[in-house]
């Protein structure tokens, strides 16, 4: 089983027994929502351009520190996608930093506006890559599945009460029932 096809199952199989133990209607991690393939987003200033042709893997909200430095605000809101799908035009630059989770995450951004557009993590890298949903040509498709990193969320973060919450990362496999 290859990394991808892995947590493409991780994040479906957690999504749909969080939701079944709710006894709300399981959101399909499989069903890309509003955000059809292909879609495609760009930054402020148009420097830099991607298109993506398959469906999201995962659409989350992360509250951890560096996402709100990243983000400017209460949390980054970012499609989970494989990297095999994306083609971007112009030269993001990154910026690396020793994540909470202590992994190095690597966030990419326009050098002319500034405006941020991808995340990644040393230990995806290549393969799982984080679009920043307001980049998106059409961001009113974006329906977040979870929020994560609970432990670092601002009393000012307005949250969906309706999808599951994590305190860091989400396990990669159902918890026991
Ligand atoms: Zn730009
Ligand atoms: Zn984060």
């Amino acid at each position: 089983m290859t990394t991808e096809s892995a947590l493409r199952g991780a994040v479906a199989e957690l999504v749909s027994a969080r939701a079944s133990q709710r006894g709300r209607g399981a959101p399909d991690a499989l069903d890309s929502r509003g955000v059809k393939p292909p879609f495609s987003g760009r930054c402020a200033c148009g420097a830099i351009r991607y298109t993506v042709g398959s469906a999201p893997l995962a659409m989350v909200n992360c509250h951890c520190r560096d996402c709100q430095y990243a983000s400017g605000g209460a949390h980054s809101s970012s499609l989970v996608v494989h990297c095999s799908a994306v083609t971007v035009d112009g030269e993001p630059r990154w910026y690396e930093t020793r994540a909470a989770s202590g992994m190095l995450a690597r966030r990419g951004f326009c050098p002319t506006c500034g405006s941020p557009l991808f995340a990644d993590s040393e230990t995806s890298r290549g393969i799982i890559l984080a679009i920043k949903a307001a980049s998106l040509d059409a961001p009113e498709g974006f329906e977040p599945m979870i929020d994560m990193w609970m432990r670092s969320a601002v009393p000012w973060a307005c949250t969906n009460p309706a999808i599951p919450k994590f305190d860091t990362n989400p396990p990669m496999r159902p918890p026991p029932r």
